[in-house]
């Protein structure tokens, strides 16, 4: 035989009548049929839909996931344009955008939102391939989709946890943050005001410690669903954590509107609620900033709203406050002048000059007066006036203080090795005086310094410290004398101190004010003044010196009157310490042992 692999059909004699193939044929047909019948069992058995259509997408022929999935029969979409399974929950663009990659790439590949036959949604991650023939030319089109459905609504689920308060439902911190930069675009755009608004209960805490957790869970929800009352469309209720919450309100026209929003929003949360047959009273404090008016930032504005409401609270709680940027503008400047001396002060900008004190009589040096200093990089020597104040009433102004008594010490023991020994006198505010700490770490200092003789050091104090509690103050100097160290009551006459009060604080010596001194050539009611000054520390047996001595004229009259102790520009200006020294030298006062002044009277 020529072709020994041909399969012959024969005839009922025994000839070859027909030839049907060849083996090789039927091989090759039988791998064709099983790869078809394969093709075929992938195709009815895959877990993804498939659909193939022609090149108008009209569909050919689909698998029986395709069937269980949209609930359509195959009879039913055969010839169908696929456009019937459409949502409509994309736009025109989504699926232009489709086709164009489809026909440029030959493929595409994303998710969509399409419609089952009994109308449910559902959302399919598809895969579109263009089939084309050895032309180049688009034959068909072949879709794979799996039905992501589940996997979106968990997704969702899980959005829904990040994004919101799992007791409440509210939104939580994060969802707050993103509903806050749309609130503040849209004041912007339309220019409205936008308030942000930090609500606190006032008594939730006995309130949920006196009933079971479920309760107080029960209450917040209550409170949840009162302030959604009150609020707006547009507007956002959030909850902060705990008994705090947060509101947005949007476009309001002027600030009392936002007023009345949150009267009607304490009142509505002050109604009693009623759980478990009891009624349950809860109220809170709300703070509130108003966006332009405050120009900052979402979290900024946030903190703000929160500041406020920390004063309604102080307040007494059941009201609200209104945040002022003004106010805040002001504390801030103050905040960083303040943080502005602490760094002067650790970087050894400040010291401590020395205004000299002499006995008219003698015209011994009886002391020093230390006077603060900032040498300031830029602006040169600044006096105390312009950078003191800043300090009074904080934490700061006690450890300024300390750090002048420690200068001042320091300097004075640096004179005792060039043989002078000084009284020195510190200035003394009464917050730095009345501070709890004030003796201990003044005994400690004067331990440090036990080569200076008792007496070495004076506090100069105003006549208002002891305007709050005199016994205090008066308990407080008693503890200072028991030190060896003695007061003076400076700028005396500025204040409101009676007799009685002076009789009854222990200090041993009378500064008499400079603006009196300074004036008294003129001024014959401040020359009485100063007379008056002079008779009643005589009266009380107390020192008297006058500052502010300018002019011969003003030494001659004081020590007519009989005030021999004086300072000022008159007698010398205050300098450096280095100055100091050199200004004693040309004195010659070598011995100043005498000046001390005498023990405290007891
Ligand atoms: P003060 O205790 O009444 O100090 C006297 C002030 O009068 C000083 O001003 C001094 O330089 C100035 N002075 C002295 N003699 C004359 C004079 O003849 N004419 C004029 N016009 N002024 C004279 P300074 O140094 O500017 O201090 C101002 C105030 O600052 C002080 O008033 C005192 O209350 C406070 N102060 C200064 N240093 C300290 C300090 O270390 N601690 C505290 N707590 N306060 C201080
Ligand atoms: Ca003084
Ligand atoms: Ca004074």
């Amino acid at each position: 035989m020529r072709d020994r692999g041909n399969v012959v059909e024969h005839d009922q004699e025994g000839k070859p009548a027909r030839l049907i193939g060849s083996i090789a044929d039927i091989s090759t047909e039988m791998e064709a049929e099983q790869h078809l019948r394969l093709t075929a069992s992938v195709f009815q058995h895959a877990h993804e839909g498939i659909v193939i259509t022609d090149p108008a997408a009209c569909i050919i022929e689909v698998n029986d996931t395709f069937c269980a999935i949209t609930g359509y029969t195959r009879e039913e979409v055969l010839g169908r344009n696929t456009r019937f399974l459409r949502s409509g929950h994309q736009d025109r663009s989504f699926y232009g955008q489709m086709w164009a990659e489809l026909l440029e790439k030959g493929v595409w590949h994303g998710e969509m939102w399409n419609r089952k036959k009994n109308g449910e949604l559902y959302a399919q991650l598809s895969n579109i391939s263009a089939v084309r023939n050895e032309h180049g030319k688009i034959i068909q089109f072949v879709g794979l989709f799996s039905d992501i459905t589940a996997l979106k609504e968990s997704q969702r689920h899980l959005e829904h946890l990040a994004y919101h308060d799992a007791l409440t439902q509210l939104p939580n911190r994060s969802l707050l943050a993103d509903r806050m930069r749309m609130a503040l675009l849209q004041a912007e755009r339309n220019h409205t005001l936008t308030a942000v608004a930090y609500l606190d209960l006032d008594n939730f805490k006995p309130v949920n410690d006196q009933h079971t957790h479920a309760t107080g869970d029960r209450l917040l929800v209550e409170v949840a669903r009162r302030l959604l009352q009150t609020t707006r469309a547009g507007d956002t209720v959030a909850r902060m954590g705990g008994d705090e919450f947060a509101l947005i309100y949007n476009g309001l026209q002027t600030p009392d509107e936002c007023e009345q929003v949150v009267h009607r929003l304490l009142a509505r949360l002050a109604e009693p609620i009623l759980l478990d047959g009891q009624a349950l009273q809860l109220t809170a404090s709300i703070g509130m900033t108003l966006y332009p008016l405050d120009g900052s930032d979402p979290d900024t504005l946030l903190r703000h709203a929160d500041q406020a409401m920390y004063m309604a609270k102080q307040a007494g709680g059941n009201c609200f406050h209104m945040f002022d940027p003004e106010r805040d503008r002001r504390l801030r400047a103050h905040r960083e002048a303040l943080e502005r001396v602490d760094a002067a002060l650790h970087d050894g900008e400040l010291e401590l000059h020395y205004q000299p004190k002499v006995d008219a009589r003698s015209n011994a040096v009886i002391g020093v007066e230390a006077l603060i200093r900032w040498r300031h990089p830029h602006l040169g020597l600044l006096r105390p006036a312009e950078f003191l104040p800043i300090a009074l009433d904080t934490e700061f102004e006690a450890q300024l203080g300390d750090w002048a008594l420690a200068t001042a010490l320091h300097d004075m023991e640096t004179l005792l090795g060039h043989g002078y020994v000084l009284p020195v006198s510190v200035n003394i505010t009464p917050h730095h005086l009345t501070h709890p700490d004030f003796i201990p770490s003044l005994s400690a200092l004067l331990a440090a310094h036990p080569r200076l003789p008792a007496g070495v050091l004076e506090l100069e104090i105003l006549e208002s410290t002891a305007m709050g509690d005199i016994d205090a103050v008066a308990e407080i100097i008693a503890a200072c004398h028991r030190l060896g160290v003695s007061f003076a009551l400076d700028d005396f006459g500025t204040g409101y101190a009676s007799l009685t009060w002076l009789r009854r604080l222990p200090v041993q010596t009378i500064k008499i004010d400079q603006s009196f001194v300074r004036n008294m050539l003129e001024d014959s009611e401040d020359l009485a003044i100063v007379q008056g000054v002079i008779s009643l520390a005589a009266a009380f047996r107390r020192q008297v010196i006058a500052e502010g001595v300018e002019s011969t004229d003003h030494r001659q009259i004081l020590t007519a009157l009989g005030c021999h102790l004086l300072q000022g520009y008159g007698v010398a200006r205050p300098m450096p310490l280095t100055q100091l020294r050199v200004w004693l030298q040309a004195r010659q006062q070598s011995d100043t042992r005498s000046a001390l002044p005498a023990p405290p009277a007891q």
